[in-house]
């Protein structure tokens, strides 16, 4: 190959100089230059060009072509010689063989630096791949000391099968699409989509783990148009074998490998490849991969990678919902805390309309302090607990809910009128006193008491609501507590919308019902 493009190089060079030989013997005779002269100028440019592009040896022979037209000169053009000749056609031979031999000589010297800093790009290349390569055959590893550890994909053929580029531009789209994706909802159908347009595969699940049940739960629904999804079992199976040993395996690899027989026997579905997903040691749930176009190293080292992006794109995500959650809800409720609640009443103020209603529902848990002393801190807690999750059992889903303080709650009804949050409010107290609260066996008698109030045209900012609701909360608590009562607005006028339903009593007896 080498030989045929030198040779090409010389017969195009030997032309050119050939065929400008005449034109500067002509040239030269006309404007009655020295012999050699002409054929110097015109040949020099040809003649540097040679020895920049072409071998050494191409480059000389070219040279000496050209020189034999310095001598050629007077002939070709029919002229008679100076006195200056041969002095001048061989002082230009001598500048033009120098000239190609020094050019010759530096391209080839940056020939050879390019050629050497290449074999050491490809040395650095084949040194790191055997460095992550070094790993015993699967199906023949000695029991993992670490079983949490993650080990790399066993590559099974050389690593020139390996298309370098490809997984470079691959990598870069992965990181690309998958790394800056917070949200869990829309994360995983990206890694499916990034996974099916690089690995080229026909299906990608993700099945997640949950250590506690020790069980894979794939996090989305399934549409009518897919295809019945591969179920991965956790103890046996291609899955199996990729959660007790946290590497990444293929079916190819199975099929090729005696020892692994028996996964196929076990599972006859198996997909192409299944991958784990895992963040130091701890496994977050496994990448199925089916209908592979093409199973090669590449595909591996692909898919190994992918899996290792995806699961700390998830980790993170998981990590950021978790905080996001913990800014917004109670730790022990899990409602909304008071400065969220806050943040919700604003929004719902300025998104209100002069004709929208807005009722807000304050409840707090009668003597709470001696449930703590009778029956210890964890019990006070458990009641919290489950007063949340009967606040939230009552109240409708448009509802916003949040613990307000310890053992206080509060709630915003939009849409709800004073009298319907009246009876909701009556609806909770009931509920709250007929549930038979126990901890460790012990019963435990809970009433509270609440303070219902609406939203008037008066109300010059959110503080008066909430104030309102409190007092008519503390109303509540100095009428005998374990019932409701509803203050108007400021100057005890009803609101501007509607009359409260519910007939006003002045009962001071417990479970009573009071309109201020
Ligand atoms: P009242 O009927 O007047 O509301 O009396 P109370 O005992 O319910 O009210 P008080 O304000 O005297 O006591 C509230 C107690 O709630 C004091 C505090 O230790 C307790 N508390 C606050 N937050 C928590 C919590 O998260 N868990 C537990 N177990 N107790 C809490
Ligand atoms: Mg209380
Ligand atoms: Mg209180």
């Amino acid at each position: 190959m080498r030989e045929a493009l030198a040779s090409v190089h010389f017969w195009t060079y030997a032309l050119i100089v050939v065929s400008l030989c005449p034109l500067a013997a002509v040239l030269g005779a006309s404007w009655g230059w020295t012999a050699g002269t002409t054929t110097f100028v015109v040949l020099a440019g040809p003649i540097c060009l040679a020895a920049l592009t072409t071998n050494v040896w191409v480059a000389r022979l070219i040279a000496c072509l050209a020189c034999i037209g310095c001598f050629l000169e007077p002939t070709i053009a029919l002229r008679s010689v100076d006195n200056l000749w041969p002095a001048f056609p061989a002082s230009a031979s001598c500048v033009l063989l120098a000239l190609s031999m020094v050019i010759s000589a530096v391209t080839d010297r940056l020939r050879c630096r390019v050629h050497a800093l290449q074999s050491q790009n490809t040395e650095i290349v084949r040194e790191l791949y055997q460095s992550t390569h070094h790993q015993n055959p699967l199906g023949t590893n000695p029991p993992a000391t670490d079983p949490t550890a993650v080990t790399e994909p066993v590559l099974e053929t050389s690593d020139e099968t390996l298309n370098y580029p490809m997984l470079l531009l691959s990598i870069q789209e992965i990181g690309r699409r998958i790394s800056t994706n917070l949200e869990l909802e829309s994360l995983y159908p990206t890694i499916i989509n990034c996974a099916k347009t690089t690995l080229e595969c026909g299906s990608c699940q993700i099945h997640l783990w949950a250590p506690g049940e020790n069980n894979l739960v794939n996090p989305l629904a399934l549409r009518p148009r897919d295809p019945r999804p591969y179920r991965p079992q956790t103890t046996s199976g291609m899955a199996g074998w990729v959660v007790a040993n946290r590497q990444l395996i293929t079916r190819q690899t199975i099929e090729r490998d005696a020892n692994l027989e028996s996964i196929l026997t076990q599972d006859p579905h198996a997909p192409d490849a299944i991958a784990p997903l895992s963040v130091g040691g701890e496994l977050l749930g496994l990448l199925v991969v089916d209908q592979v176009r093409e199973d090669s190293n590449t595909f591996v080292r692909l898919l190994y990678i992918l899996a290792n992006i995806s699961a700390l794109a998830i980790k993170n995500a998981q990590l950021f919902t978790r905080i996001e959650l913990m800014a917004h809800r109670d730790g022990l409720t899990g409602l909304l805390n008071h400065n969220t609640f806050h943040q919700e009443l604003e929004r719902l103020i300025d998104r209100s309309t002069p004709d929208s209603t807005l009722s807000v529902i304050m409840g707090d848990v009668d003597h709470f302090k001696k449930i703590n002393d009778d029956y210890g801190h964890p019990a006070g807690d458990h009641v919290l607990r489950e007063t949340a999750r009967l606040w939230k059992a009552v109240l409708p889903d448009e509802a916003v809910i949040a613990r307000y303080g310890g053992e206080e709650f509060i709630c915003l009804l939009p849409n709800y009128d004073l009298s319907s949050s009246m009876e909701l409010a009556q609806v909770l107290q009931q509920t709250l006193q007929d549930f038979p609260f126990s901890f460790e066996g012990s019963a435990i008698s809970v009433t509270a008491s609440f303070g219902v109030t609406q939203r008037t045209t008066d109300d010059t900012s959110d503080d008066v609501l909430i104030r309102r609701a409190d007092e008519a909360m503390y109303r509540s608590k100095t009428r005998g507590r374990n019932q409701v009562t509803c203050l108007e607005d400021n100057h005890g006028r009803p609101p501007a919308r509607s009359r409260p339903q519910t007939t006003s009593s002045h009962d001071d007896s417990p479970t009573s019902t009071e309109q201020v």
